[in-house]
């Protein structure tokens, strides 16, 4: 059986959002949380999104985490 189309409440930079290979490399269990919390569901309240809308995809600071917080 096929795989459903991506749904449109993926973010687009769920594929290759650089978050998820540097910062949270080290702890996938919370990836995991954030993913379904942001990257899958509300992207549009992910801070890292919204700052790649505004200025670039290459512009996000490294450890902008999606509820806006720094590392
Ligand atoms: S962390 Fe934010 S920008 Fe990155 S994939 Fe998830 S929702 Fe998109």
């Amino acid at each position: 059986m096929a795989m459903p189309p991506e749904t449109k409440s993926d973010c687009e930079y769920s594929d290759s959002c650089d978050f998820f290979v540097t910062i949270m490399a080290s702890v996938p269990q919370f990836s995991a949380n954030i993913q379904g919390k942001y990257c899958h569901a509300d992207f549009r309240d992910c801070a890292r999104y919204a700052y790649a809308k505004q200025h670039g995809k290459g512009c996000v600071p490294e450890d902008l985490f999606p509820n806006a917080s720094h590392f």
